[in-house]
């Protein structure tokens, strides 16, 4: 029986927050997840660079020892992923929306964000008076970093900078940080659904090109 391997999902937000959201192909509706187990959340967590290996031995031994912890740390993680599509989707569609368009989206990442906090400490630090450890409950490590990670996001980006792979000329909808010098990044990746546009237009092209000559 060969083993069909599924090609490994690409990490092209530049954030991730964004990353996270883009653990969904297409980002909309009916989209394909990623996110299936506490198994695929931890090797997903891994390959971003948010917990280290050591890390992950960790989480895995605390998950173990604590029926439910797992798929509570999975549940946690949609739930942060969502909210923030939501704040940055609502934005996105409309640049100044009402303050119910994202009311239940904030309320949702404000009870993670808390929870976290709850699990964090400060420590002194070498290059300032002191820093938070998010994450001193190895079971919710993963969960508590995003959700931080997504609040300073939220609060800290020029809304400009966060895109949508465009949808509506076929691109996957899944969300980036335009870091280029002026603003010019359209696609998620241009290899990819960048290249699938354009080969989609060309073809459109050569279709119509014909049509026209067989009228003619
Ligand atoms: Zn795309």
């Amino acid at each position: 029986m060969s083993v069909e391997r599924k090609p490994d999902l690409r990490i092209v937000g530049g954030h991730p927050v964004l990353d996270l959201v883009n653990t969904v192909t297409p980002r909309r509706r009916g989209g394909r997840e990623h996110l299936t187990s506490p198994t695929a959340l931890l090797a997903w967590s891994q390959r971003v660079g948010l917990v280290g290996a050591g890390e992950v031995r960790a989480i895995g031994a605390a998950w173990r020892a604590r029926s439910g912890s797992a798929g509570q740390a999975l549940h946690a993680t949609l739930d942060v992923r969502e909210s923030v599509y939501g704040i940055v989707a609502a934005r996105l569609a409309d640049p100044t929306p009402k303050p119910g368009a994202t009311a239940a989206a904030l309320e949702h990442l404000t009870l993670r964000w808390a929870a976290a906090t709850a699990r964090s400490t400060l420590v002194a630090a070498a290059h300032q008076p002191a820093d938070v450890v998010v994450g001193t409950d190895p079971a919710f490590v993963v969960p508590d970093r995003l959700a931080f990670a997504a609040v300073e996001l939220l609060r800290s980006v020029d809304p400009g900078h966060v895109k949508e792979c465009p949808v509506s000329e076929g691109g996957c909808g899944w969300l980036f940080l335009d870091q280029s010098r002026n603003g010019s990044r359209r696609w998620c990746a241009m290899a990819d659904c960048g290249a699938q546009a354009k080969a989609r237009k060309l073809t459109a092209r050569r279709r119509a090109a014909r049509a026209s000559t067989v009228r003619g």
